[in-house]
Parts: C-alpha cells; structure tokens; sequence
C-alpha cells in the first residue's frame, strides 16, 4: 500500500474530530475522555488523525512542502490507533493506515527524524531498539536453567523482545517468566544472542524495510529451529508478529501467544495454581499493541460501487478493524484469579484505553511528551483509587516508572508477571 491508495479516505475526512476524543457514549467523567495524547498535549487540529488526513492529502497533491514543523505534526504521535476506533465510529476511513503511510513517504522522501537516528543505526548494526550490544541479548537469563538454541531445536520459543532483554530493571520480570514455564513443565527455550528485534517499533517511524527485514529473519529462523508456538511478554512483539507480519504478507505458520494468553492457558486448565494472596488495589492499563492494535489483520481486494450517488458500498463486503478483537479479557482473568487483589476500572479502558505513551517512536525522539502522556495516565489511575497500575509490556512498564519518578506521584508500577509471581 501506498499513501495514495488512501487519498479517497483522506477526501473524506470530514473534520468532525471524534478522532480526539473516546466515543460519547464512553464518557462517564469528562477530566478523561480524550484519546489521542498529540492534539491533548499540543492542542492543534493538526496533531489530530483529522489534521495528518489533511496534512497527507496536501503533500500528496504537492500543495505544501516539508518542514521542521510538518515533521514534529507527523511524528508527535504514538501510533496507538486509539484514533482509529473513535473515527470508525460514526465513519469506515483508516486513519491510523493514513498516518503510518504518511511517515513512511517522509522516510523515502529523505525527512528523517534526527531522535531515530541513533536507534535506527543501532538496529541496523546490533539487532537491536536499545543500541546495545547483540552480543548481551541473552545475558538476562544467565543462571536459569534454560535451553539457550545454538542451532538446536524447540517447540515453544520464549523471545523477550528488545525492552525486556536490555532493560536490566525489567530482567525480573522475564526471569519469572521463565520459572513459571518450567514450573508448568513446559519445554520451552530461547534464542538468547541470537534472537532478532521484530521490527515493529522501527515500521511505526516509518522504516518499512526492516520490517520486511526482521519478518523474514524470524520466520526462516523459527522454521529452521522447528518452533511451533512463540511465547512473548512483549505486547509490540506480539502485535508485529502477530498483526504486522500478516499485514505484509508474511504470516508465520506458528502459534503466537503473548505471555498473559500462555498463563491464562495454565491457571485455567490447572497447571499454575494462584495461592498466596496479594492484598492490593491495582488497576490494568491496556497496552496499545495487546489491546486494539492486537486485532488480526483483515486483508480485502474488491471495488468501491457508488449508490444512488453518494452512498458508498463495497464488493465483496468490507470488515474495518475497530480494535474490539484485541485481548482484554484475560489478563483480567488472571487478575481477578489472585487471591485477595482488588481490581479497580479506570474511565478509558479496552479499545478506548490512553497509551502509555511510548510508542511510535516517541520515546526515542521526544521523551518529554511520551512522559507527559504516561503521567496523564497516572492521574487516572490515583483518580480511581489504585495503589499500582499494571500492565503487559515492558515498553508501558518502563514509561510509567519513569513518569512516577519525574511525578513523584505516589504508585507502584507493576507487570502483571511480578503480581502472578507473588501469588504462586
Ligand atoms: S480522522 Fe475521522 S474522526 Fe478524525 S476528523 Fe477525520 S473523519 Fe473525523
């Protein structure tokens, strides 16, 4: 695809602004019904869905020219999608596909963001998001007891992904991960130095090549290893895999699970028993890339056929993705299966959830807003009386623990792995 594949959606935008806000019936408090962190935190029709169906239609049409400005609009964002589900629904155009266009036309037409820079230069030399060195990938799991593949075979491969095997405070985290497949007695391994990024982080900044890239490292290197079922605590992991890998063409023929789907698996069938109570009030932040971004991927050929001329339908028929097949019942599930936690809701939750604010490439490139976004999501969580936020990705964990020490506010910041630790 192509941004002009995209210009009759980009006509017809409407600029009705739903995009930036969750939908009216979702609203039960209004200090929480934005959804899009860009035009919250610079409060300009352009750093809206809306405003980039705008900015995209103009450039397409050669109407305007790249700026430092146009560039901050484009990428001020974190990519979450959150957009998309509001736009879609009152109307059937693809935002969020505009939008990733749009960054990938500026990445071919040479506009690079001096933030990425770094990190691009270091997946393309190490492997990986963090510029660290391939050569640690696996140090996290020095000590355990686990199957590292050197050219060996595995059915169930746990891939910790980039965040969680170079961000020292996350190790314990993966490193439960791993006891608890063992103790379950599964036969699990990992890749260790050799596993790969999934390229997913690097396409959301517009670099489709290293998607392309990664998708068919991975793939021919689980084929080579036999691996059946991919294991993941990584929720950007999952969702490249799972969603962007199909969304290329590329479909691994191999069961994905993200590592909350894995230990809903063994609590529910009995293998993982939650007997020690945790006496805590939480509340569960949707990861953007567990939750709505997580919808599989809806491919569709067809034509357009105008009715009565303007009503607009497709044959064969069209399915949008409006981020309500994402997973967010069972990390829930477990949540709700820990002897004495109490699980609180805050006001946007499920498809309509407030990213963390990582994605995207903001992080990296503008790490002032990724932690405003992550300190706005705190507020939301002291609002509803949680003592811990929790999530299911160690890009979320790693944002709001940062935010927590640049806020000070007072709450601790949990993987949903760390709580089922502490109950077993
Ligand atoms: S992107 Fe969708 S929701 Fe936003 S202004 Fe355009 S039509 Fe409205």
């Amino acid at each position: 695809m192509a941004l002009k594949d995209f210009e009759k959606d980009m006509m017809r935008d409407s600029r009705c602004s739903y995009c930036k806000v969750i939908p009216h019936v979702m609203m039960t408090d209004t200090r929480f019904i934005d959804v899009c962190p860009s035009v919250a935190r610079f409060n300009f029709h352009g750093f809206s869905a809306g405003g980039r169906m705008v900015a995209g239609l103009s450039l397409l049409r050669n109407r305007i020219e790249y700026t430092d400005g146009f560039l901050d609009m484009i990428f001020q964002c974190q990519m979450d999608g959150a957009c998309d589900v509001s736009c879609k629904i009152d109307r059937d155009l693809e935002p969020l596909q505009v939008m990733q266009e749009l960054r990938i036309k500026c990445i071919e037409d040479g506009q690079l963001i001096a933030g990425h820079m770094p990190v691009l230069e270091g997946l393309r030399k190490e492997d990986n998001m963090l510029q660290r060195k391939k050569a640690d990938r696996g140090k996290w799991a020095d000590g355990l007891d686990i199957k590292e593949l050197a050219g060996g075979k595995a059915e169930v491969l746990f891939h910790a992904g980039c965040r969680y095997s170079f961000d020292e405070e996350l190790w314990p985290t993966v490193k439960t991960g791993i006891n608890i497949l063992k103790e379950a007695g599964v036969d699990a391994a990992i890749m260790g130095k050799d596993e790969a990024c999934c390229g997913g982080r690097a396409y959301e900044m517009g670099y489709e090549a290293e998607l392309i890239k990664y998708a068919d490292h991975n793939i021919q290197a689980w084929k080579t290893a036999g691996v059946k079922t991919i294991v993941t605590p990584c929720s950007c992991c999952y969702q490249t895999f799972k969603v962007l890998y199909d969304k290329i063409g590329k479909k691994p023929e191999i069961e994905i699970y993200h590592f909350t789907e894995y230990l809903d698996k063994l609590i529910k069938e009995g293998t993982l028993k939650l007997k020690k109570k945790v006496p805590i009030k939480v509340t569960y932040h949707d990861p953007c890339h567990l939750g709505r971004l997580s919808e599989p991927w809806i491919h569709w050929s067809g034509k357009e056929i105008k009715v009565a001329g303007q009503m607009i339908v497709h044959d064969p028929a069209k399915k949008y993705r409006r981020g309500a097949e994402g997973v967010y019942d069972i990390p829930r599930d477990i949540l709700k299966a820990i002897p004495g936690l109490n699980l609180v809701e805050m006001y946007r939750i499920r498809e309509y959830a407030w990213c963390c604010g990582s994605g995207g490439g903001v992080k990296e490139a503008y790490p002032e807003f990724a932690l405003w976004t992550a300190a706005e999501r705190l507020k939301e969580a002291k609002d509803v009386g949680a003592d811990a936020l929790v999530s299911a990705c160690g890009w979320c964990k790693r944002n709001f623990t940062d935010a927590v020490k640049e806020t000070g506010k007072k709450i601790e910041v949990y993987d949903i792995v760390d709580l089922v630790q502490e109950a077993l």
